[in-house]
């Protein structure tokens, strides 16, 4: 061994022992319910491609007409030369999706998060995040150098608490369907409380967008909340759009001070034209095919009642997100690993992603599911528990 670096294998043992190592599995096949890993196939419960839209043949097709036209790299930022006619078309689409003024492509979901944090507040200000908010958004917040609170997981109790006593600019940040427990956030509730204390209501809803609404417009939509409820939406298009990208959808102020002041929208290269022309297609199939939508609904109550016969502990979701809690890590890792054995990829999320003692199988479903393949995986859960 050199000695360059030889320190960190000292920590990396540490990250092993304590059963919290990560390695990748590499698929050979496209993103769907059958995956291709070390030649064998294996049934996929981890994506987050909950629409079944990755790999679908009209999305696959606009994104190989696109990449004929546009070409594949965008060439530079927004800024300089890389905002194509699909990029600005698909904001557009967005903004209707979301009703709002208008909306901003991010190449990343991580990055719109760090961007608009970061470009709405700084010393001086207020950030107020829930505990099991998303990394990217805890990031953001720590990242933006305004005052930074964690109230308890949804206990807009304890948000008003700190509320109470800050000052400056308050932005409150959460997940819309959280995305390690698929519950939902007490979005109506929160509102109140931003219009209350004068703050600014940030919503992520990278899990929602697609998946919930009657036209998947996501937590927004379910509870019938609007531009003056929540100011700033945030959205993925990597999960239930099925490509890859982001976008925030606000008032014409909002986007043009990101446009002005989020560093990651400036200094970054624009994601590929032929990305945003796939998106544009997916977009249509997620408003139109609501069968997607109500098929996610019932694959996930019928895991959910057969998980309780089986004695499993679930959480409080009525989202495709359906987490087994198991507690410790290592027996996390050792009952994904026998599942996979068996012919299912369902990965273990621990620490730091989840808090500690509260490892699980982050059980999710896809529009393409069979409900025999979750009889399957009940099944396999029932083999390997005894
Ligand atoms: C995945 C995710 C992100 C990051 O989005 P990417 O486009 O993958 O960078 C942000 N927020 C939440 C809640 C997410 O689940």
């Amino acid at each position: 061994m050199t000695a360059a670096f030889s320190q960190l294998t000292g920590n990396l043992d540490t990250i092993k022992q304590r059963a919290l190592y990560r390695s990748r599995r590499v698929i050979a096949s496209p993103q769907g319910i059958n995956l291709q890993i070390d030649g064998r196939t294996v049934v996929n419960f981890c994506s987050n491609d909950y629409l079944g839209l990755a790999n679908h043949p009209d999305v696959v097709s606009a994104f190989k007409a696109a990449a004929d036209h546009y070409g594949v790299g965008s060439g530079s930022a927004h800024l300089i030369c890389g905002h194509s006619a699909a990029h600005h078309v698909l904001e557009e689409e967005l903004a209707d999706f979301t009703g709002r003024d208008r909306a901003l492509l991010f190449s990343t979901g991580y990055m719109a998060n760090i961007g608009v944090i970061s470009a709405l507040l700084g010393r001086g200000d207020a950030v107020f995040e829930d505990r099991l908010n998303h990394a990217s958004l805890l990031d953001g917040g720590l990242f933006s150098g305004a005052r930074f609170k964690r109230y308890a997981h949804a206990d807009v109790e304890n948000l008003n608490v700190h509320l109470n006593k800050a000052t400056g600019n308050k932005l409150i940040v959460t997940d819309g369907v959280f995305s390690m427990d698929g519950d939902f956030a007490p979005l109506k509730a929160l509102s109140l409380a931003a219009k209350d204390n004068d703050a600014w209501l940030m919503v992520d809803d990278a899990h929602g967008l697609g998946v919930i609404g009657e036209r998947g417009g996501g937590l927004l939509e379910h509870y019938g909340l609007n531009l003056e409820d929540v100011p700033v939406l945030m959205g993925t298009l990597g999960k239930g759009f099925g490509t890859f990208g982001a976008f925030v959808a606000g008032s014409d102020a909002l986007i043009e001070t990101l446009i002005q002041q989020a560093r990651t929208y400036i200094y970054t290269t624009a994601l590929p034209a032929a990305v945003a022309e796939a998106t544009r297609i997916s977009l249509k199939i997620v408003i139109a095919e609501n069968w997607r939508r109500d098929k996610l609904k019932k694959l996930a109550e019928r895991f959910r009642l057969g998980a309780g016969q089986l004695g499993l502990e679930l959480m409080v979701s009525a989202s495709p997100i359906q987490p087994i809690i198991i507690g410790d890590s290592q027996r996390a890792v050792d009952t994904s690993n026998a599942l996979l054995n068996a012919g299912f990829l369902v990965s273990a999320i621990r620490p730091p992603t989840v808090p500690k003692g509260s490892s699980r199988l982050r059980v999710t479903f896809s529009a393409l599911h069979e409900e025999h393949q979750i009889d399957q995986l009940l099944d396999a859960l029932n083999l390997i528990k005894t």
